[in-house]
């Protein structure tokens, strides 16, 4: 079976399936004594019985630990989960495990219930879950890396404290008017070398807590931004889950672009904190920029552990290990770090909860933000959802009163929302696919010396290449799709599969040199937009002009200085940034979301389309956002524009209601490829047959073919799920995903099961 994606003919370990057998249909009688169950990574549902090592005193063993052991030919790195005393395998067919690798568990055991609770709901193997909770070393059986503290931070100590130690403690004060010299923080070797015989003096310091040493480039800063004094909506907020944090209860925060939510989330953290209890906050990825992490830390004076898949693997570790051992008491990361291990946790913050990254779409696909509740309750602690456009689900929780409700609004201080307006652009002249009005409406706001936005989710300089002799289209050889292309390096690119070429000069089918873009991306909004406005500097942003690490942030340190007065940009530009010069936004194209065979999209579109605006006017002028549409009297658009994201997300939902599509029903997914569609038909068929005999409560549709059949050579085919209670699809899916490894059509594609899938295809 390749569960894990393997190509076809490719078995993860020629051992594994032989060895499984061995364990599900050996019965020969139970043995007793100390059984190990293990965790490994592969493709198996249940856990592996091992007897312990030979030489290790079996009192020393607990749950979380790792051991090598032999599996197959080869050994490898598993995790104990359970000690147990029978097991259904005879003694004489159990192998014993080579060695124990950890002293102490890296896992506790509240942490492994909660991650074996994750496999079971997404049907994904638990060595798989468990392991994947890893840093990479550790998966590999390495010893973890020694943490070395190379950092000093000053903890916030009041001046007159500081005064004080003048005469008392000289030394001390030495030291930390030194470290306020530096700004709060300083590396522990440049304070050896100014400072060669002071240790004692900084162990004195760290002693009353005043100064701490730590790892990474935290920078605690001594002087603390104040509070901002709260709005009486955000007070409110603040105060309703206050008095809620011993125990297990869901808010959503659903808050107004530039409401300030996050002041809310800094507050009730304050409180946590306070209490030695740690928080988590997960963002999208891409909203976790250095400002924020540095707004973060210098607004908290904690000490913070940052997770994101941009992390060297020693990074990783080392931000894993300080919130493993409760030394970050923030955990502040993206998806993934919801399995992040911290003891004491006492609040979870999901920022912009509506966001699709938050669902992982490959391998262990699960959502981060459902399982940021599921991991609250567990704790025992509050989590609060928040967003400017909640997701239909959770509104729909809201409604039902499973979540409170906080509302904000009002932007804070002096900001106001921005006015939202549709222009029609059937039938007018456009410029890169930009009307007359837009351009006019950019040129004003520029010569009034502010910035304005001009907002296109696609990159590339055209979508489609075409021949005007012949009707050549520029067709990725290996998707369903069309190749972007890029012109100014001149290639076609696949934006599904990576498949590229070089443009050609003239058509490949006719060698007409009648060769024509078809539609827009943002390289030729750039192009245009330089031609109108040459005076004017202007900063593109989307994946392709942002490739180094660290680049997206100096270029929004330009645009912040106010240095660019044209911001062109894909959703990169959409979330959380703060640009106080930014009045005018325009969305060159809306219609991609109104019309599509995802039922998601128009909720997609109109959760882009309150993000981006939301960059308008945050400062004290007003902001404009101008959307051109060909649809300007769809209805959802409509009640968008001219009433708010509320309005619209009702008449959705009651959309979605008379439909029978979740949040009122519930999906999963089973999804399969091959190079040829008939295998992977035949494995749904497979799937299929095996639900017939259905009990009225799982409607079963397909296998049919993905909406984009076609994907890097492989045909992609899949069977949906549908219920409308989630425990009878649970226990259909229960009953069926580890029978489907086990068939013979299983070897010959590669498969899985998404449970509450995002996209379908
Ligand atoms: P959101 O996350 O809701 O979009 P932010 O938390 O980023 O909003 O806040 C938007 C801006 O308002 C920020 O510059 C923040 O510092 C400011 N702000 C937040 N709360 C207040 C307040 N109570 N008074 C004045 N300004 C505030
Ligand atoms: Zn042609
Ligand atoms: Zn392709």
């Amino acid at each position: 079976m390749s569960y894990f994606g393997g190509t076809e003919n490719e078995t993860d370990d020629p051992h594994a399936d032989k060895f499984f057998t061995k364990l599900s249909t050996g019965c020969g009688g139970a043995v007793t004594g100390l059984i190990l169950r293990l965790a490994l990574p592969a493709p198996v549902f249940d856990l592996f019985d091992y007897l312990p090592p030979a030489d290790v005193d079996p009192a020393l063993l607990r749950p979380g630990q790792r051991l090598m052991v032999p599996f197959g030919r080869s050994r490898r790195c598993a995790l104990l989960v359970e000690l147990a005393t029978r097991s259904s395998v005879p003694t004489s067919r159990l192998k014993a495990a080579y060695r124990l690798l950890d002293e102490q568990p890296l896992l506790d055991e509240e942490h492994l219930g909660f991650l074996r609770w994750a496999a079971a709901y997404y049907h994904h193997p638990q060595g798989d879950v468990l392991m994947s909770a890893l840093p990479v070393r550790l998966r590999k059986g390495k010893a973890p890396l020694t943490p070395r503290p190379d950092q000093l931070f000053l903890l916030p100590v009041a001046e007159d404290v500081i005064a004080g130690l003048e005469r008392r403690a000289p030394r001390q004060f030495e030291v930390l008017c030194w470290l306020r010299a530096q700004g709060g923080n300083a590396r522990l070797d440049d304070f050896r070398q100014r400072f060669p015989r002071m240790r004692h003096a900084l162990d004195a310091l760290r002693k009353k807590g005043w100064v701490e040493t730590g790892m990474g480039e935290t920078a605690l800063s001594p002087a603390r931004p104040a509070p901002h004094k709260l709005e009486p909506e955000q007070r409110q907020a603040v105060a309703a889950v206050s008095a809620r944090l011993d125990e297990y209860a869901a808010f959503l925060l659903d808050g107004v672009t530039g409401s300030g939510k996050t002041e809310v989330y800094f507050q009730i953290a304050e409180q946590v904190l306070a209490q030695g209890r740690s928080v988590l906050l997960l963002v999208p990825e891409i909203s976790l920029t250095p400002q924020l992490v540095r707004r973060v830390r210098r607004r908290l004076a904690t000490r913070v552990a940052v997770m994101h898949s941009g992390l060297g693997e020693g990074e990783r570790e080392q931000a894993w290990q300080m919130a493993r051992r409760g030394e970050a008491r923030l955990v502040l990361g993206t998806r993934s770090a919801v399995l992040a291990p911290m003891p004491d946790l006492g609040l979870v913050l999901v920022d912009e909860e509506h966001d699709p990254s938050y669902k992982q779409q490959e391998g262990f696909r699960y959502s981060a933000r459902d399982m940021a509740l599921v991991r609250a309750r567990r704790a025992d602690c509050p989590v609060l959802l928040g967003s400017a456009t909640p997701s239909l689900e959770s509104l729909k929780n809201a409604r039902a009163n499973r979540y409170h409700w906080l509302r904000l609004t009002r932007r804070a201080g002096k900001a106001r929302a921005p006015q939202m307006q549709v222009l029609d652009v059937r039938n007018q002249v456009l410029a890169g696919g930009m009307s007359g009005l837009v351009l006019q409406a950019l040129e004003q706001t520029l010569e009034q010396g502010r910035q304005a936005m001009v907002f296109l989710n696609r990159r590339g300089f055209a979508p489609v290449l075409s021949c005007y002799e012949c009707g050549w289209l520029s067709d990725c050889p290996r998707c369903d799709a069309r190749q972007t292309l890029h012109r100014r390096r001149g290639r076609l690119i696949c934006h599904h599969c990576g498949n590229e070429r070089p443009s050609p000069k003239v058509c490949p089918a006719c060698q007409s040199p009648e060769l024509h873009p078809l539609g827009q991306g943002t390289e030729q909004l750039e192009t245009i937009l330089r031609e109108h406005f040459p005076a004017h500097p202007l900063i593109r942003i989307d994946r392709d002009s942002v490739s180094r690490k660290g680049s997206l942030d100096n270029l929004l340190a330009e645009v912040k200085q106010g240095r660019a007065g044209l911001l062109v940009g894909t959703q990169m530009l959409a979330k959380g940034h703060h640009f106080p010069n930014l009045t005018l936004v325009v969305m060159v194209d809306v219609d991609s979301g109104l019309y599509s065979a995802d039922f998601r999209s128009a909720e997609r579109m109109a959760q882009l389309i309150v993000q981006v605006a939301g960059r308008a006017g945050r400062g004290e002028q007003p902001g404009r956002v101008l959307l051109q549409t060909r649809f300007p009297d769809h209805p959802l658009l409509r009640t968008l524009v001219e009433q708010d994201y509320a309005a619209f997300a009702e008449e959705a939902l009651a959309e979605r209601k008379t439909a029978g599509l979740p949040p009122f029903t519930h999906q999963a997914l089973i999804r399969a490829d091959a190079l040829q569609a008939e295998t992977a038909e035949a494995f749904l068929e497979q799937a299929a047959r095996q639900l017939t005999a259905d009990d009225g409560q799982v409607m079963v549709w397909g296998p049919v073919p993905a909406p984009m059949h076609k994907r890097a050579g492989r045909y992609r085919m899949q069977l949906l799920l549908q219920a409308d209670e989630r425990a009878a699809l649970q226990t259909r899916l229960h009953g069926l995903i580890p029978a489907l490894g086990k068939l013979p059509e299983a070897t010959r594609v590669r498969w899985s099961v998404d449970v509450d899938p995002l996209d379908l295809y």
